[in-house]
């Protein structure tokens, strides 16, 4: 039995483009090809693009019961997918892509469960999507204003699926859209990944337990503490040294193995580190990997002041965890392409700067960080302010 792969975006984004890079690189796809009501556009060719039918035709389909699904995407614009193209070719061992509006490519998912995966394009932002209608030229203004104005639906339904890849950089889009897609049809799923930002200074066991129940709650398979270097241009005589910081976390993960994960990745990148810089990195160098954020409350409340927040919010899953006396901003909710999810984790009432003070303090910090690194942690903080 053959795979279906179903591809989805606000139309503009790149879906097309990145199909065909699929299949020029030699991945074993056979393009469904749907009927529509819609005349050609620019150098499409019936039965290549699309069946290009009348809007009878199309209700005649529709009472024989041949389409899977169909849709009328556009006022008076019909789509629909032909059993004929999807499962002979199923049976034959074949896999199918499918280039679908959300409503279509939801459909088929639950149709076909764990034998399809649903992939969602994302455009960087809706004036670029703007941009590349009208750079394209296939289209006139109004049915460009019709595209646009059908994207914030289409976007809105982008949480539900399997895995997203981001098209900014097309060559990057392309290349992470190809590793997701070879490994669906080899048998694996992306991994979930989530970033777990700080300074870790120090790690304590209310950090940890939140990367446990991450994985506990069935959020992601791992998380990686990403633990962030001392920025050049600021004078913090509190922070202990980076290299320290991230030895101490190797160590304190170390009965974690598998599902905490500490990464110095930022020590390498342009400081002072911005999470869309190490996001947009991780996207390059991992593309087997779907990556979301956790932060607290009281992050998710000044969120917007992020470089590049809205960017995030657009590509990136939030998780969130509680925080006594911060809230989530509504906003944020619907800035949040991808979802906000709550983590039901109990208040913990530990902090990195108590526990700096409870070492300066000559208090004991035992049962408040990992045993592994108690003893360390209190000499490397005995001597830091
Ligand atoms: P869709 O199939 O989603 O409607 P297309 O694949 O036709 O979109 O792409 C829309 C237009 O944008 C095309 O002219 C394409 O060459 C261009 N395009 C695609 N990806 C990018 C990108 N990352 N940057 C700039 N232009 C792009
Ligand atoms: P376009 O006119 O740009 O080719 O396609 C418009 C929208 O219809 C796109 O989002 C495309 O994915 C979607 N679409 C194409 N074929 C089908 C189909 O068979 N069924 C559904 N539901 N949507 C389709």
């Amino acid at each position: 039995m053959g795979k279906i792969l179903i591809v989805c975006a606000p139309s503009g984004t790149g879906k097309s483009t990145i199909i065909s890079h699929l299949m020029e690189q030699g991945l074993p796809l056979r393009f469904s090809v749907s009927c529509t009501s819609r005349p050609p556009r620019g150098q499409e060719q019936n039965g290549v693009e699309y069946y290009f039918i009348t809007e009878e035709e199309f209700r005649s389909h529709i009472a024989a019961g041949d389409f899977l699904e169909y849709c009328e995407v556009y006022a008076g614009r019909f789509y629909g997918t032909l059993r004929s193209e999807v499962d002979t070719r199923l049976e034959r061992g074949e896999n199918v892509v499918l280039d679908l509006d959300v409503i279509g490519g939801e459909n088929i998912k639950r149709i076909y469960g764990d034998r399809a995966m649903s992939l969602y394009i994302l455009p960087p932002s809706i004036a670029e999507l703007r941009r590349r209608l009208e750079a394209r030229g296939t289209d006139t203004p109004e049915v460009i204003n019709d595209r646009i104005a059908r994207a914030e639906f289409e976007l809105s339904h982008a949480k539900n699926f399997d895995t997203c890849v981001v098209n900014d950089d097309l060559a990057t889009a392309k290349a992470e859209a190809f590793v997701k897609v070879r490994n669906f049809l080899e048998g694996h799923r992306p991994k979930r990944t989530v970033i777990f930002g700080g300074s870790f200074n120090p790690l304590h066991n209310a950090h940890l337990e939140l990367a446990r129940e991450v994985v506990r709650e069935g959020l992601a398979e791992d998380v990686w503490l990403m633990v962030s270097p001392q920025n050049p241009l600021k004078d913090t005589p509190t922070l202990l040294d980076e290299q320290k910081r991230l030895e101490l976390c190797q160590r304190a993960v170390a009965e974690d193995e598998g599902r905490i994960h500490v990464c110095n990745l930022e020590f390498n990148l342009p400081r002072p580190s911005y999470t869309w810089n190490t996001l947009q990195e991780l996207r390059r160098r991992h593309p087997e990997r779907d990556f979301s954020l956790l932060v607290g409350a009281d992050s998710a409340q000044n969120f917007l002041r992020w470089y590049r927040a809205s960017d995030i919010l657009a590509t990136t899953p939030l998780i969130v965890y509680p925080r006594s006396g911060y809230t989530i901003p509504d906003e944020l909710d619907t800035m949040a392409t991808r979802g906000i999810k709550r983590l039901q984790a109990p208040l913990r009432d530990i902090s990195s700067t108590d526990l700096r003070r409870m070492v300066r303090e000559g208090k004991s910090i035992r049962g408040l960080v990992p045993d592994a690194i108690c003893n360390d942690v209190e000499t490397a903080y005995s001597n830091v302010l």
